[in-house]
């Protein structure tokens, strides 16, 4: 009975898949673990008690049904799980690999919670997927009926490619736009090798291409092409660009050279990845080859940036962080990798300027936390008297992003947007304040994950296939 391979938990402690030693990782942007053997892929999912309410599927922002591909894995029956996690969610391999786990669906499973260690669960969804591309069990798409509508996407980030994959699958005809010579967004040139190898990105990109989706990259929105043209082309058009405008540094010398937006630096460092030619790299510009690196950040991206510039050979890394380590927005396990890598981290510190017309140098002024804000949140002030200097040679800004303004960008009129410059859009059907047009992802919600994204960009896509359906209804009558 399928039982008995369940309930493990006490007898079998939780594993990961070996991670590589930092001293190799720090010499290429590959993955840094390794895959689940087999039977050890069974043994980890073997250790779910199988929960009546399953805690750990409601934090998942997909509401995977976590439970029952865990027992189909510890049964051995990985098709049948495979098609239980692809059923409610498009790029599953990606979300294994990237998700936050500790903070969604392992930080809420009840084994956690009693102390005998989480579920690995991002870890099996990576296998049980990993597994099913191996064995060409990912079909391509195939849609049962073509339909004449015509949806316009403007953006391939996880939003628009998760969106255009399930109206694809209803058969409509799919035109996604993008800026960049690839698609992916953030998946692509943000988030490096080392937690997404590329390739697991491109295949999915390949498999939306192959299933009929229409990709017109190189052009860029507002610039190449009007968003009244794709309006008018189209019978609904999806909004998701994500947020791009990175926050900025003010202070004297905040202008020098050598001081770069992190979005550039990891542009830069992907596109080589990828083997193109990169003349800020190439320059040295965006290169931390030999150079004394201070990231400003505390964030996942400042994370990227710090194990990029590691992987790049800097000579040393600091991060500096106005807070202290229980207080950063970034994950607590990439920080710890980071560590094992040789990044030093500099808490409770913050630049108050920069020295060299090409940088030389960061002025630190040092933070102590004071009294909780509103939001509970302690705030960091100033001691007096405590500056100092770090030495520098690149400076990489992570200090997080804001949307662009997309109706002035655009000049779109009455397109809404929210007081923080998000597209404002209904968040269960992402309908806008213009006929026909949904927005997803970041650019809705403000920067946030891939797995929201997704889940996004699928509702958006059953909206706008209700809308499609109605409209027609309505032309027909
Ligand atoms: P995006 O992925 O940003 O895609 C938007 C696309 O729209 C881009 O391809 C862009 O080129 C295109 N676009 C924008 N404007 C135009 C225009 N005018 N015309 C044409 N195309 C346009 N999330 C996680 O879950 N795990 C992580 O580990 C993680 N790491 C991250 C690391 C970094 C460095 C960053 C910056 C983010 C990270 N995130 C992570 C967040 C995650 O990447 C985003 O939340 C997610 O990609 C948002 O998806 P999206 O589809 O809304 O937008
Ligand atoms: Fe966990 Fe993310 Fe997978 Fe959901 S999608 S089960 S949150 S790893
Ligand atoms: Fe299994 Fe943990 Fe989910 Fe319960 S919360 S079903 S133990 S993974």
């Amino acid at each position: 009975m399928a039982v008995q391979k369940m309930l493990k938990f006490v007898t079998v402690p939780r594993d990961m898949p070996e991670k590589r030693g930092a001293d190799e990782r720090r010499e290429d942007f590959a993955e840094i673990y390794r895959e689940f053997a087999d039977a050890k892929a069974a043994e980890q999912a073997g250790r779910c008690s199988q929960c009546g309410v399953p805690y750990c599927q409601s934090h998942c922002p997909l509401h995977n049904n976590i439970p029952d591909w865990l027992r189909l894995t510890a049964e051995g029956r990985l098709r049948e799980a495979y098609e239980v996690s692809q059923a409610t969610n498009t790029f599953p391999e990606i979300c294994g690999r990237i998700c936050p786990q500790d903070r969604l669906c392992e930080g809420n499973c009840v084994i956690e919670q009693s102390g005998h260690g989480t579920v690995t669960i991002g870890t099996v969804e990576k296998y049980i997927n990993d597994t099913a591309w191996d064995e060409g069990w990912v079909q391509p798409i195939r849609p049962g009926t073509e339909r004449p509508e015509s949806v316009g996407i403007i953006g391939a980030g996880p939003g628009g490619l998760a969106a255009a994959d399930r109206l694809r699958r209803m058969g409509f005809q799919v035109t996604v736009y993008d800026r960049h010579d690839r698609a992916g967004g953030l998946m692509t040139y943000g988030i490096p090798g080392f937690k997404l190898e590329k390739d697991v990105v491109m295949k999915r990109v390949a498999q939306l291409e192959d299933g009929g989706v229409e990709f017109v990259l190189n052009c860029n929105v507002g610039e190449d092409l009007s968003f009244d043209a794709i309006r008018g082309k189209h019978d609904a058009v999806l909004i998701a660009t994500g947020v791009y405008k990175g926050r900025d540094l003010t202070g004297p010398g905040s202008g020098a050279e050598g001081i770069v937006r992190a979005l550039d630096y990891l542009t830069a460092s992907n596109r080589v990845g990828f083997g193109d030619e990169v003349e800020d790299y190439l320059s040295g510009e965006l290169n931390a080859q030999g150079k004394r690196v201070v990231v400003i950040g505390g964030g996942d991206t400042a994370m990227d940036c710090v194990r990029t510039a590691i992987r790049q050979g800097a000579t040393s890394v600091k991060c500096l962080y106005r807070r202290d380590r229980a207080n950063m927005p970034g994950s607590q396990r990439e920080v710890a990798n980071a560590e094992e890598e040789g990044v030093e981290f500099v808490w409770l510190s913050a630049p108050r300027g920069f020295s060299g017309d090409t940088v030389e140098g960061v002025m630190v002024q040092r933070m102590r936390l004071g009294a909780p804000d509103a939001t509970g949140r302690q705030t960091p002030e100033l001691i007096e008297g405590s500056d100092y200097v770090e030495d520098a040679d690149l400076v990489i800004k992570a200090l997080g992003f804001e949307p662009e303004d997309l109706p002035k960008l655009w000049g779109v009129e009455g397109l809404e947007v929210t007081r923080w410059g998000t597209v404002k859009a209904d968040f269960r059907s992402h309908a806008t304040s213009l006929e026909g047009v949904y927005a997803c992802g970041d650019i809705q919600r403000g920067a946030s994950l891939v797995v929201w994204a997704i889940r996004d960009g699928r509702e958006a896509a059953d909206a706008i296939a209700e809308y499609i359906g109605a409209s027609a209804e309505i032309a027909a009558e």
